[in-house]
């Protein structure tokens, strides 16, 4: 058990469509879910997990259809985002509370305290863990039926640098020992730090898949609209179209604002800061004015 499918899958809320005809494929080693906050992560992830059902589509494991099929949840675990810890167990009875949910017990619970590297802090009440040992000990929750696939929401937020290090280590070591890794992120660096797959998701929509580089090559590599605003647009406007990252500039009087075009991203947003600084000009606003994605993979590259 090893691929997900996800085939034409759309989700929505009520009239909030969360993922909109989405297709992709996820298999054996480390993949990187990469888009804004809002753009459909986690309910993608939670009809991956089987937590969720499909609105329309089908997301399936090795072909066998994910939701409410038990069969199948013992494939998958699944680390979401928040969760209630019951802070006042001990890290190993939560997860031997996980396991017996799964028809298992200590053994399996131990087992999979010692892949997190837990061991030394199981018999501490939650309550007193760091976010990164409550990381740990969800993961080792998600991991005591020894599933083929692990899903992770957002692992990395809220965990210091060094939390952050361990935590791509194990995953990492995963992937490697072949099992089908996923996790969500709204930050490209991260992403990149661990992924060797990336897919990306914006506004409910598969925005675009790839390695590292190709992902960074679309969301730098081409046009992007700004709107700034600043105490001297004429001043500003001047001094940005005199150089090579800029293609175009409106200068729309009425509104007070500068509608321009950049044609190298990387350069454009060093130099404006710079040439802000440098003429004593005030920037108030400066925000990508088109809502195509290619604005949104901007904003990630910022982030
Ligand atoms: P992400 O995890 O990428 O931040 P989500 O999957 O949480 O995105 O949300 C995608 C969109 O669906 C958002 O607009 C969110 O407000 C909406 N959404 C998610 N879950 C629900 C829900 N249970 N009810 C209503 N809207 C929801
Ligand atoms: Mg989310």
């Amino acid at each position: 058990m090893t691929t997900i499918h996800i085939d034409n899958v759309s989700r929505w809320f009520g009239n909030v469509v969360a993922v909109n005809d989405v297709s992709m494929r996820v298999g054996p080693g480390v993949t990187g879910l990469l888009g804004p906050n809002g753009a459909g992560k986690s309910t993608l992830i939670n009809m991956m997990g089987g937590f969720l059902a499909p609105s329309t589509g089908a997301v399936t494991l090795d072909g066998a259809t994910i939701w409410r099929n038990e069969g199948i949840y013992r494939h998958i675990g699944i680390v979401p985002e928040r969760e209630g810890m019951y802070d006042f167990l001990t890290g190993r009875e939560f997860v031997v509370a996980n396991a017996e949910l799964h028809g298992l017990g200590a053994e399996e619970a131990r087992r999979a305290l010692a892949t997190v590297e837990m061991e030394h802090a199981q018999d501490r009440k939650i309550a007193t863990y760091s976010k990164g040992m409550r990381q740990r000990v969800k993961m080792a929750s998600a991991l005591v039926h020894d599933p083929a696939v692990l899903l992770l929401d957002e692992p990395f937020n809220g965990m210091d640098p060094r939390q952050r290090m361990q935590l791509m280590d194990l995953l990492r070591r995963m992937g490697a020992d072949g099992r089908t890794v996923l996790f969500s992120s709204h930050i490209l660096e991260e992403v990149e730090q661990l992924a060797a797959h990336i897919e990306v998701i914006v506004a409910g929509r598969h925005a675009a898949s790839g390695d590292f580089r190709k992902i960074r090559r679309l969301m730098t590599d081409r046009p992007h609209r700004y709107l700034v605003r600043s105490s001297d647009d004429r001043a500003l406007a001047a001094a940005l179209i005199a150089d090579p990252s800029t293609a175009g500039i409106e200068v729309d009087l009425g509104e007070g604002a500068l509608h321009i075009q950049a044609v190298d991203f990387a350069r454009f947003t060093e130099f404006l800061p710079r040439v802000a600084r440098d003429r004593s000009i005030r920037l108030y606003a400066v925000s990508p004015s088109d809502e195509s994605l290619e604005s949104v993979f901007s904003y990630l590259v910022a982030a």
